[in-house]
């Protein structure tokens, strides 16, 4: 039984129906036969609503005021979609941050993990539940809560599955993976189906903004297999491993 860490970003749970989506395609992974734990995005727009509403009230918030406010949004998105997946006859538990074990330094907006310690992920996965983790955020050593920097549940995800020992952690976007080039705007952007990280990692410090900086990092640094890939289609994406890796042994390909 392979254990797969899948991270869905803000487009892939933007409203009511996309958690539903997402709650089916989770539930689908979970009775091909994998232990499934969900790392999730705050919903669409949610963290810029909550920073201009902040903006609106103190034009300088203070620092652990504005991480205590936007670690909201994705509890509003973990909770949500564990009600989808138990609408969908499956038992999931969502947990915060600080609940799933995620340790940081005091950096207010742009903490690092130091520790993830996912005892009660762990026990979930075992009772033969879903876990749903809150990404983006952790609790530094004064128990206060704290956020990762922007576009950080990819992050999240990667330091989960390398604490949980995950074969693989896949991240769900709105593309098909990563391109030669964004194929929004150049239709003629071709798929790059697997890439190493030290390639990647160029392409990011180049302006390619497909996957969080320190994520790959972090993915890097303990040989943890990515899999980048749409929540809205069954094809496969882009596979972000290192050199030599036998990407056939991966489980949840299409
Ligand atoms: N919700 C946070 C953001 O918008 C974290 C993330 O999406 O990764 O930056
Ligand atoms: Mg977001």
């Amino acid at each position: 039984m392979a254990l797969i860490v899948q991270k869905y970003g803000g487009s892939s749970v933007a409203d009511a129906e996309s958690l539903k989506r997402v709650a089916r395609r989770i539930v689908q992974t979970k009775r091909a036969g994998n232990d499934v734990a969900v790392v999730v995005s705050a919903m669409g727009d949610t963290t810029d609503d909550l920073i201009d509403q902040a903006i609106s009230i103190d034009s300088a918030p203070p620092a652990r005021e504005m991480d205590m406010l936007m670690t909201a949004g994705e509890r509003i998105s973990m909770s949500l979609l564990a009600m989808a997946i138990h609408a969908e006859g499956e038992h999931a538990y969502s947990f915060t941050g600080s609940q799933a074990g995620f340790m940081t330094d005091a950096r207010f907006g742009a903490a690092h993990i130091r520790s993830v310690r996912p005892q009660r992920v762990r026990r979930a996965l075992e009772r033969g539940s879903v876990a749903i983790v809150a990404g983006f955020q952790g609790i530094n050593a004064d128990g206060d809560y704290t956020t990762l920097g922007r576009g950080g549940s990819d992050t999240s995800a990667v330091a989960l599955a390398v604490a949980l020992k995950a074969d693989v952690c896949e991240i769900y976007t709105d593309v098909d993976g990563i391109f030669t080039a964004d194929p929004r705007i150049v239709p003629s952007a071709r798929r790059i189906p697997w890439i190493n990280y030290e390639a990647i990692l160029e392409m990011a410090s180049c302006g390619s903004k497909v996957l969080a900086l320190r994520c790959v990092e972090y993915a890097q640094r303990f040989n943890m297999p990515l899999h980048v890939r749409s929540s809205f289609s069954h094809r496969s994406g882009t596979l972000v491993i290192p050199e030599g890796f036998d990407a056939s042994t991966l489980p949840n390909l299409a």
